[in-house]
């Protein structure tokens, strides 16, 4: 069977404005493949790098990495899934901003019953996210309960994850966000301390709260106006983990910093190189369902839009108007 579907494309990359609604035809699923009916859309910052061409991709595009819905064919070779399964995932290639959409079946998963559609779409790409950064990415010095840590960008999609999941490992999450309110919100999922960073040294008061020692991890996606602040942050031997660009790319630099604050270690991280295999996936899944069917983390939706307004759901994510989650429903 063929059938047509919604597509957010790009046919240029730039602003907002290059996001347009076209009609595509979707096929059978091949080998390895399923096809999935959304019933809702994940929206992530990586939508954004992908738009304006920070991170480049072929064109025309179809834009987004995380959904949740039904699954409609399963091509030969899919074991894991079957035809009326609720499912979610995070995924490359793009193309969740979509009503119906064959993908790789290997980031798919099932979806637990207890865990609505919307719930689904907004916490795979972001959970996962916050369960390898907090799970598998480990200082030298190792990391334990009662250790600080420092969260940038913490009352956003994978920050208010990653606040109530490191709270949850006992960690002493120190958060910065924009605004009074945004670290209101990240103390009560769980962040220990919260610094508003567009008014206040957040290197100093990282060093007040520490006792002068600094923390054993830095989550960094914000990039460009944190990376030279942050690495004054760690204590020795700490980790600096950069894994995004929310103000931009971080600029090169000379590994002779990397002594000079304290033979300091440094990684850039992508989601998809740990979930680029079906055992991971599954068990890192496995994990992130397993602490939101526990409580311990909770999905905020903080923001709706119909897939039809995609372009004011990007214009309130790069405005920095967004807290939480926000999911599109086609
Ligand atoms: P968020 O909901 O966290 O939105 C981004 C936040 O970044 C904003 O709300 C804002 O919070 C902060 N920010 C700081 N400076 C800027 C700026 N100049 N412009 C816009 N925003 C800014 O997004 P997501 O939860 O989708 O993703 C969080 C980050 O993690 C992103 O950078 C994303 O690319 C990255 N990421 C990386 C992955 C990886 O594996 N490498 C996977 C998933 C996400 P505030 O106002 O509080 O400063």
């Amino acid at each position: 069977m063929s059938t047509s579907s919604r597509a957010v494309r790009i046919h240029a990359t730039g602003g907002p404005e290059q996001l347009v609604i076209d009609t595509v035809a979707v096929g059978e699923p091949g080998p390895g493949e399923i096809r999935i009916r959304h019933h809702a859309i994940g929206l992530n910052f990586i939508d954004v790098y992908q738009r304006t061409g920070l991170y480049p991709f072929p064109l025309p595009l179809s834009l987004g990495m995380e959904g949740a819905g039904v699954v409609e064919a399963v091509g030969e070779g899919v074991t894991h899934l079957k035809v009326g399964d609720r499912a979610a995932y995070a995924a490359n290639p793009p193309g969740s901003y979509s009503d119906v959409r064959v993908m790789p079946a290997m980031n798919v998963c099932k979806l637990p019953d207890a865990i609505p559609f919307e719930t689904g779409a907004a916490m795979m790409l972001k959970g996962l996210t916050a369960q390898y950064l907090l799970r598998r990415c480990k200082p030298v010095e190792g990391l334990e309960a009662g250790d600080f840590v420092l969260f940038h960008a913490a009352a956003g999609g994978v920050g208010l994850i990653a606040c109530q999941w490191a709270k949850a490992l006992g960690l002493r999450l120190i958060a910065t966000a924009g605004s009074a309110e945004k670290c209101q919100l990240a103390l009560d999922h769980g962040a220990e301390h919260a610094i508003n960073y567009r008014t206040e040294d957040f290197a100093a008061r990282v060093k007040a709260i520490t006792g002068g020692q600094g923390v054993k991890v830095v989550y960094d996606s914000v990039g460009k106006d944190t990376w030279d602040k942050s690495l004054d942050c760690l204590r020795p031997f700490g980790l600096m983990v950069s894994f995004g660009n929310a103000s931009g790319p971080v600029p090169p630099f000379a590994p002779g910093i990397l002594a000079a604050k304290g033979s300091i270690y440094v990684t850039r991280q992508t989601l998809f190189t740990h979930i680029n295999n079906r055992e991971r996936t599954q068990q890192m899944a496995d994990e992130l369902f397993q602490v939101v069917a526990s409580g311990q983390v909770k999905i905020r939706i903080d923001q709706r839009f119909a897939l039809t307004d995609v372009k004011k759901a990007h214009e309130s994510l790069e405005a920095r108007a967004t807290t939480g989650c926000t999911v599109l429903l086609p």
